[in-house]
């Protein structure tokens, strides 16, 4: 089956996406602790496709040589996987992209591998700052103007419809 990655500093919401996209609570365990998930976890959605959670990057309280073995381990998944079909990278709205966030985006084009970016916790923020916000997010991670960054909430809700649209998109 198919896969989709999702990318993302530790702590950013990748469980809380999950779980609103395919409308459980439970299917993938948040947590206000970050830096839990430590391997690549799978969830099968509609016996269509595998969304695969590779572990938070950017967590600063373990240690260099455990960071290493990490990278190595997203890094080989991503070059080496016949069955991915994009990454789904997700940031915070409110935040500008850190540099882990810029070095995956770039490193995703760099190997021609589909992203799709989530601004979410758009909750947060009012609607009308969406849009600034989200210059903010493409001007940092210099984004391809045919990728897209789509604000949502895991909270609310928004932006839901679009991102199902675009991981379509990644499995056609
Ligand atoms: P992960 O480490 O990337 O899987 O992050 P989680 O999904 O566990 O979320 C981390 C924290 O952010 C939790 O306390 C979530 O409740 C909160 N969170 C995640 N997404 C949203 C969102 O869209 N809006 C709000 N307000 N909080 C969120």
């Amino acid at each position: 089956l198919p896969e989709i990655a999702m990318a993302g500093r530790s702590n950013v919401g990748k469980s809380s996406f999950i779980n609103r996209m395919t409308n459980r609570k439970k299917l993938a365990k948040t947590s206000s602790k970050p830096g839990r998930t430590q391997t690549l976890n799978y969830y099968l959605i509609n016996n269509r496709f595998y969304f695969v959670d590779v572990p938070g990057y950017g967590y600063a309280a373990v240690s260099k040589k455990e960071r290493r073995s990490w990278g190595k381990m997203i890094e080989n998944y991503l070059l080496g996987r016949k069955q991915l079909k994009g990454v789904v990278l997700l940031l915070d709205i409110r935040h500008e992209p850190t540099g882990d966030d810029c070095l995956m985006y770039q490193f995703l084009k760099h190997c021609r591998i589909p992203v799709v970016v989530i601004a979410t916790k758009a909750d947060k923020i009012s609607k009308g700052k969406h849009a600034k916000h989200v210059k903010i997010i493409r001007e940092k991670l210099q984004a391809d103007p045919e990728d897209m960054v789509i604000p949502f909430s895991a909270e609310t809700g928004i932006g839901k419809d679009e991102a199902w649209k675009a991981i379509e998109n990644l499995l056609d």
